[in-house]
């Protein structure tokens, strides 16, 4: 079975084709990816029509590349994922609309995948693909989520973020510290020179018992320090950067580590984009190894969007038979909001 994905839900197109098997761990042929970040930087954030024009002008000439890495042409494709939800309105139908054109013309079918679950399974394209069951930490740009994973479509939240996702509490503080849109990245890499023990700023709800995030707290305290640092921020930059990451990082690794604990499993699985911060890995890594634990990471280019996570959730679905006959059909409808646990399925693989 070979699935092309096409990943549209914000602001990066991305297409790949994945081949699958019945069973074994499915394969990446090829990708392609276009990050609308230069566009939408002007404006300090994603400018949702904006976002929307472009996948348009990006999405056919990606499959073209995508089907060029792999060495193959469309008419060697069996299925076609598309994400149908969460993200913007617009920018998830340019996606759906072009992949339900590309299945009426090939006579392949749709179908529809959960952006998170896309993330959740992204390790599996990894040099050290996971197991099932492991406990998923997902720290993205919209979601902070820890949930138990048993198998494909077999998820249980087990906490998420009460405000701000893990990602936006990166990309707020980096604006506060005038490092632009978005300024996850760059925050991490002026950390690397800071000390994380300059600024004391809080945890929030680091003991509070549940598996539960909350990180807007955090951000009104780098906006303080910052005023309060006045015109010395510039002087102090690395420094409340690196204990801002710090914060984050230690309130990540420690509901984490709780999460294994409650659930008695010894495999835990990050994805999301924040999944590629170095200063996460380490700690994460230092509490595994402590625990006897295994972790798993994606690959670096596959923790942010991109269309192999597409491709590979519709080919993991398809090995346990969870594509309905025919797919989604060509009556396509995008989810901008879509709790993942709408895609469950029992334990037979069917929902
Ligand atoms: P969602 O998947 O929840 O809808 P999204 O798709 O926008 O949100 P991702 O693409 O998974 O989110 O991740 C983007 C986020 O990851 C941004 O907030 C970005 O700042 C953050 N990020 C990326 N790299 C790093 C890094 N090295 N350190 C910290 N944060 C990072
Ligand atoms: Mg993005
Ligand atoms: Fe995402």
């Amino acid at each position: 079975m070979r699935v092309l994905g096409i990943e549209s839900s914000c602001d990066e197109t991305g297409v790949a084709v994945v081949e699958a098997a019945p069973h074994g761990v499915p394969r990446l042929l090829g990708a392609a990816l276009h990050s609308q970040v230069a566009m939408h930087q002007d404006y300090g954030g994603v400018v949702p029509e904006l976002a929307s024009r472009d996948h348009i002008r990006r999405v056919l000439p990606l499959t073209e590349a995508a089907l060029a890495q792999a060495g193959l042409t469309l008419s060697d494709i069996d299925g076609i994922a598309y994400t149908r939800g969460p993200g913007l309105a617009g920018a998830l139908l340019v996606g759906a609309g072009v992949a339900c054109a590309m299945s009426a013309a090939l006579g392949v079918p749709t179908l529809g995948v959960h952006h998170l679950e896309g993330h959740v399974l992204s390790p599996f394209l990894s040099a050290d693909p996971p197991a099932f069951p492991f406990v998923a930490l997902l720290v993205s740009g919209g979601h902070t989520q820890l949930m138990r994973v048993e198998g494909v479509g077999r998820y249980t939240l087990l906490g998420e973020t009460i405000d701000d996702a893990a990602g936006e509490a990166f990309d707020k503080s980096a604006k506060v510290l005038g490092l632009g849109y978005p300024g996850g990245p760059a925050l991490a890499r002026l950390a690397e020179q800071g000390d994380a023990t300059a600024f004391a700023l809080p945890r929030p709800l680091l003991h509070s018992g549940d598996l539960d995030f909350s990180f807007a707290g955090l951000k009104t305290a780098v906006l303080t320090q910052a005023r309060k640092l006045g015109a010395g921020l510039a002087a102090r930059q690395a420094d409340l950067a690196a204990s801002t990451q710090a914060a984050i990082v230690d309130v990540l690794v420690h509901k984490a580590v709780a999460a294994l604990r409650a659930t008695g499993l010894r495999r835990l699985v990050v994805a999301g984009g924040v999944g590629a911060n170095r200063a996460l890995r380490q700690r994460l890594d230092q509490a595994c190894v402590r625990h006897g634990w295994r972790v798993h990471y994606p690959e670096p280019a596959l923790c942010t969007d991109n269309g192999a996570m597409i491709a590979l959730a519709a080919a993991m679905r398809w090995q346990v038979g969870a594509w309905p006959p025919g797919g989604d059909g060509l009556a396509f409808d995008v989810l901008p909001r879509w709790p993942l646990e709408a895609v469950a399925l029992d334990a037979t693989g069917t929902g």
